[in-house]
């Protein structure tokens, strides 16, 4: 209820939930109280939290941050819901978001932009910005989010807090509404990395039901929280401290950086020369998968469908004309040309072979270290409407988030101090496959 009173005075002005379930947050508190009473609770019993709005679940509205799902019910949970559950979490609702995830901003949401409780004329960034917020403003101590090109980090960087995008695989998809399917992965968002490991713990794992789940054997992500970091090695990619990083927040990123140095760590020059390949390669794969994915949204089985229609294929048209935003037609529109027969080679099989070229560039900096750092984004949190019009520029601020999901690697951002604005700047840490726990550690010897 605490957290309740929170929300109900936080969010009208900062629009972090689109959906507060009072009575099943309510419920949900008592089964946890009883289950300790009783000595049969989960491991994480009455820890409230929020999903963002596009993990389903059931019984719950499920917007996705858009019109075209403005009245769906999910029938079922996402995995990570189930998962959350069963260690006795209480989710008191649903975070905003990017519609479909597709934005770094918040403002493409359907229902409303979401503020940056640091200063609420800024953006929380995207599309997890509701997640990050609602945790920023104190109105939740943690939440769920995905980040299939930063939108974990991204948001968690601009609000200051920790969010950890694991290796694709580890955090089952299944019920988690799709976006761009080889890139999308859940993870947590909360305060501190130890948090986050806290929670990771019970939203990873194989699921029969996502075909690219990874079977491996369960892990404890809290396992390197102590670990020391004298010896460890810290490669800075020379491309992500180059042109377009705001001096500010190079500043900070050097404060945090200087902070490893002093907790024992050893930093190396690396490099990831086809960096600047990552935005184009990344917005023709994401919208492409996109074209696809949304192509559900028909008007037939769930979601808006317009009232006024004269046949079959008008109905399809208008539901989607009137269920999506302008960025989601953007995206479709692109995904649709760059797998068109005819482009398909110059586009979308040129794009795989750069996802290719990074990859191995990842490979070869970490054969020369073991974590990567650097900045989460070029700049702190930009003001509201500032890129609404330019969504090329927007795209442009992905530069450092990008690549990660395109590789498939686990990516973290940890608070790194304050920009020159009194905002808070991330601190990216990238790893090797699995390195999850590694991530984890290194970022709670630094907070
Ligand atoms: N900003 C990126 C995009 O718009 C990433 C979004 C995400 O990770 N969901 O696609």
């Amino acid at each position: 209820t605490d957290y309740l009173a929170r929300i109900d005075a936080k969010n009208p002005q900062i629009n972090a939930f689109i959906t507060v379930d009072r009575d099943g947050a309510l419920a949900a508190a008592d089964a946890a109280d009883a289950a300790i009473a009783a000595g049969t609770a989960g491991p994480l019993a009455g820890v409230p939290i929020a999903h963002k709005d596009l993990f389903c679940t059931e019984g719950v509205l499920t917007t996705c941050g858009s019109k075209m799902l403005a009245n769906f019910v999910s029938p079922y949970d996402a995995h990570v819901v189930t998962r959350l559950k069963a260690a006795g979490v209480v989710s008191l609702g649903k975070t905003n978001m990017d519609e479909f995830a597709m934005g770094s901003t918040n403002e493409s949401s359907a229902y409303g932009a979401v503020k940056n409780p640091w200063h609420v004329e800024r953006i929380p960034g995207g599309s997890s910005g509701g997640s990050a917020a609602a945790i920023a403003a104190g109105m939740i101590p943690a939440a769920t989010g995905t980040d299939t090109g930063g939108s974990i980090r991204q948001p968690a960087g601009l609000c200051g807090i920790t969010g950890i995008k694991p290796t694709y695989g580890v955090v089952s998809r299944y019920g988690m509404i799709a976006y761009a399917s080889s890139l999308d992965q859940g993870g947590p968002m909360a305060h501190t990395a130890e948090d986050c490991a806290l929670l990771l713990n019970h939203m990873a794992g194989f699921d029969t039901r996502d075909s690219t789940s990874v079977e491996r054997a369960a892990e404890d992500y809290t396992r390197e929280l102590a670990t020391p970091l004298a010896g460890l090695r810290v490669g800075l990619p020379k491309e992500y401290f180059g042109e377009g990083l705001a001096d500010d927040v190079r500043a900070a990123v050097d404060n945090a950086l200087a902070e490893l140095r002093k907790l024992g760590a050893t930093t190396v020059e690396v490099s990831l020369p086809n960096t600047h390949l990552a935005i184009p390669a990344y917005y023709v794969i994401a919208p492409a998968e996109a074209s696809s994915n949304l192509s559900r949204f028909d008007g037939v089985r769930y979601g808006h469908r317009a009232s006024d229609y004269k046949d079959l294929a008008q109905m399809y048209s208008k539901s989607r004309a009137e269920g999506f935003g302008a960025e989601v037609k953007r995206r479709i529109l692109v995904g649709t040309y760059v797998l068109s027969h005819g482009y398909y080679d110059a586009y979308y099989i040129k794009a795989q072979q750069l996802r290719r070229l990074i990859a191995e560039d990842f490979k070869q900096a970490l054969s020369q270290c073991d974590v990567i750092a650097g900045p989460v984004a070029p700049t702190t949190a930009w003001a509201l409407g500032q890129m609404a019009d330019d969504p090329v520029q927007m795209y442009l601020a992905d530069i450092y988030t990008i690549a990660v999901n395109l590789a498939g690697l686990p990516g973290l951002s940890t608070p790194a101090g304050f920009g020159a604005d009194g905002l808070p700047v991330g601190l990216q840490l990238i790893g090797n496959y699995f390195s999850e726990a590694r991530l984890l550690g290194v970022a709670h010897q630094l907070q």
